[in-house]
Formats: structure tokens, C-alpha cells, sequence
């Protein structure tokens, strides 16, 4: 267990190298404006949503603020347009910078104006929600959704630095905080068995209440992530591999119009038709599946819909996953676990994925 209280991570992709400090209290008021006043000549405007408005208004009432509504809604090409509109009206030009305060929802937005505002502007990220320190914050990945799907708008474009304090998820509510676990099972499962085998251990009450615990699990997660961007920026081979139990998950957020389930429950049950797919096919024991699904639900996740559904709406559903940007022309990258801390990428036919998947979700 690490017991270090404030850790400096780097990214490094030659002239977009940027520093990834994971630092307990570092983020205040004061901290705020100090970091304003240093970005893009002190031209600088903070993007958040409502929520952490409401939370943290004496932080950032006195600061140029742009607040959105909170939620995956506000990934929306009318959000954008509109939150591109108020950084012209705050007069903020081509030397200034945005900083990203609030979670994936924030960052990917918040990262898209940056990439396109005036050719592109610096950005920060301050993550606020767990899924966001663990994950949607580091890597330069920014996007908006689509009706056809989500992240269907977007680019790659790394921020200056980002700054974890993880602190600031003592506002966050329980629901949240499993949404973020549903990414760093994500990791564990997929990447590192050793990672596996420690939160297993735990339960989302321990994570939330033990701050050397959270700060392991932050840091290992953010490592893996780095390792694996390092290795892939663009998303061309390696780096694909982080979308494990994601082609699904977005199909499920998507099929529910992104309202019944949050983003890590969706990869939850992700991850865990993936699992039962890779145990049917004997990819994986009945003893690993079910150290999978018990983890999954030790983190208080869904490992399947919470409710039965009909043919007709899985097929609703499955459309979700051709259209996933994903997608090659017949078949579908797939990604499947080898074992616990091990995935890998495979191309199958598209009807035989969906007809694997249709099967899991009609079981329930
Ligand atoms: P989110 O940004 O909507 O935040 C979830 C909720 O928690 C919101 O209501 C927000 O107001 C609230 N919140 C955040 N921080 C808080 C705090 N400290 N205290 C109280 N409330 C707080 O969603 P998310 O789960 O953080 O992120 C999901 C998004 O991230 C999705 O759009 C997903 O596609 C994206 N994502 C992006 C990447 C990437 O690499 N870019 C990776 C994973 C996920």
C-alpha cells in the first residue's frame, strides 16, 4: 500500500508531456485563483456544472465561471455551442486557458471547447468525481455525443497538467463513488491481477472512508492509464484496450437516453457479460467468473439490467453497438478477458457478437 501523501505522476508525449499530481487538501480558493491568475495570462475561465457551483460557490464566485447543467446531457452540441459563445463574450483569446472542474462529464466537454475554441487554447483538469480522477481525466481524450452515440464528436487533446485532490470526493455522493469503482474494476480486472486481488478485498464503505486505500487505488489506476496512453496516444492499437466492457456499456447508456444508468454501471454490466461470455467459451473458469461478478457487486454494481426485457428492445439496444464508433466494417475489435488482469483484442463477425451478447441480456 502506498503510503506517500502527495504523489507526482508524469504523462510523457514528447512537447505534450504534462505532469499528473495526485496531492490530499492542495485544491481551495486560493489554489483556484493562484492557478487563474498563472493560466494563459491570467485569461483564464473555469468550466463546471451545477452541482459543484452550488458546492463550491464561495471557491469560484469571484472567478470567470461558465456553469452547465450537470450530466451526461451537457455533452451536447448545444451546451457546446453555447459554452463556445460565452467564452467569446468573456472576451478570452487565443493565449487563454479553460480549467476543467468536475467530473467525466466536465472534462470531456470542457476539453473539447479547449481543442477547438480559436484553433485551441490551453486546459487543466481538476477532477472532482472519482470516475474522473481515476480515468476520464488523464489521456487528452475530448468529446461530445450524438443521438447515434456517445463520444461521436470529438479529438485528442492533452491538458497542461492535472491536478487530483482527492479530497474532494468527500462531497460526493455513494452512487457516484460505485460509478467511479466501475471503471477502476475495469483495470483491475483487465490489467492487473495483483490490483484485482488487493480490492477485493474492500468494500465501497472502506474505499470511502480510507483515504490511504483511495489514494493506492487512484495512483494505480492512473499509472496503468499512463502506461498504456504512453504507449498508444491515439487510440490506434494498445490503447483500445481500456474500452474493455465499454461497447456495450455505451450501448446501454445510450438505449436508456443516458438517464437510467450512470456511466460505470453500464460498464459494469459490461464487464460482466464479457465475463460470462468468456466462462461460456471457456476462456475463463466458473472460480474466476465468480470472483469477477462477486467483486463487481462487492462495489455495488449491476452485473446485469436491473430489469427483463423484451427481444425487440435488446435489438433496440444491440443497434447501439454497430453504430459505436468502434466498429469496423463487418466485425467488431472485441475485447475479451484472458484471464483476471489480462484482456485482449480480437476481430469477430459482427452477427456473432451480437448474437453472444442478445443471449446475456435476455437471460437475466
Ligand atoms: P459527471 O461529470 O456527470 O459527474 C457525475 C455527477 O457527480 C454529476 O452530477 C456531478 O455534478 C457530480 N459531482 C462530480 N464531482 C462531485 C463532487 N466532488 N461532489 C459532489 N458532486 C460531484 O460524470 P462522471 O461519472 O464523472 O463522468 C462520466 C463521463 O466521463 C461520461 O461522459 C464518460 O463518457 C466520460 N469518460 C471519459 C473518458 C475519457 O477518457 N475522456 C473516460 C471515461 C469516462
Amino acid at each position: 500500500m502506498q503510503k506517500s501523501k502527495n504523489i507526482k505522476l508524469s504523462l510523457n508525449l514528447d512537447n505534450r508531456s504534462y505532469p499528473i499530481l495526485i496531492e490530499p487538501g492542495s485544491i481551495n480558493g486560493e489554489a483556484l485563483r493562484h492557478l487563474v491568475m498563472q493560466s494563459g495570462s491570467g485569461n483564464c475561465v473555469i468550466i463546471t456544472d451545477h452541482h459543484l457551483y452550488e458546492i463550491y460557490a464561495d471557491w469560484l464566485k469571484t472567478l470567470k465561471v461558465i456553469v452547465v447543467k450537470a450530466g451526461e446531457s451537457s455533452k451536447d452540441m448545444s451546451v457546446y455551442e453555447s459554452v463556445l459563445e460565452r467564452m467569446v463574450k468573456f472576451g478570452i483569446s487565443r493565449t487563454g486557458a479553460i480549467i476543467a472542474f468536475g467530473g467525466g462529464v466536465i472534462g470531456d466537454l470542457a476539453g473539447f471547447v479547449a481543442a477547438t475554441y480559436m484553433r485551441g487554447i490551453d486546459f487543466y483538469q481538476i477532477p472532482t468525481s472519482l470516475l474522473a480522477m481515476v480515468d476520464s481525466s488523464i489521456g487528452g481524450k475530448v468529446a461530445i455525443n450524438l443521438s447515434g452515440g456517445k463520444n461521436l464528436v470529438g479529438t485528442f487533446y492533452q491538458p497542461k497538467a492535472v491536478l487530483i485532490d482527492p479530497t474532494l470526493l468527500n462531497t460526493l455522493d455513494k452512487r457516484q463513488w460505485a460509478n467511479g469503482m466501475g471503471e477502476v474494476l475495469k483495470y483491475a480486472i483487465g490489467f492487473n491481477s495483483a490490483f484485482f486481488e488487493e480490492i477485493s478485498k474492500y468494500t465501497l464503505t472502506d474505499i470511502m472512508n480510507d483515504h490511504e486505500i483511495l489514494l493506492s487505488i487512484i495512483t494505480t489506476c492512473c499509472k496503468i492509464k499512463i502506461e498504456l496512453v504512453e504507449k498508444d496516444e491515439k487510440d490506434m492499437g494498445i490503447r483500445n484496450l481500456l474500452n474493455f466492457g465499454h461497447t456495450v456499456g455505451h450501448a446501454i447508456e445510450a438505449h436508456y437516453n443516458y438517464e437510467k444508468y450512470l456511466h460505470g454501471e453500464a460498464i459494469a454490466i459490461g464487464i460482466a457479460i464479457k465475463a460470462k461470455i468468456a466462462f461460456e467459451y471457456g476462456q475463463i473458469d466458473g472460480n474466476e467468473l465468480k470472483q469477477i461478478l462477486d467483486a463487481i457487486r462487492q462495489y455495488e454494481l449491476p452485473v446485469s439490467l436491473n430489469e427483463r426485457i423484451i427481444k425487440d428492445e435488446a435489438q433496440h439496444l444491440l443497434s447501439y453497438i454497430i453504430q459505436d464508433k468502434k466498429r469496423q466494417v463487418e466485425a467488431i475489435e472485441w475485447i475479451t478477458i484472458k484471464k483476471i488482469g489480462e484482456v485482449e483484442s480480437k476481430l469477430e463477425k459482427n452477427e456473432s457478437i451480437i448474437e453472444k451478447i442478445s443471449k446475456e441480456l435476455l437471460r437475466i
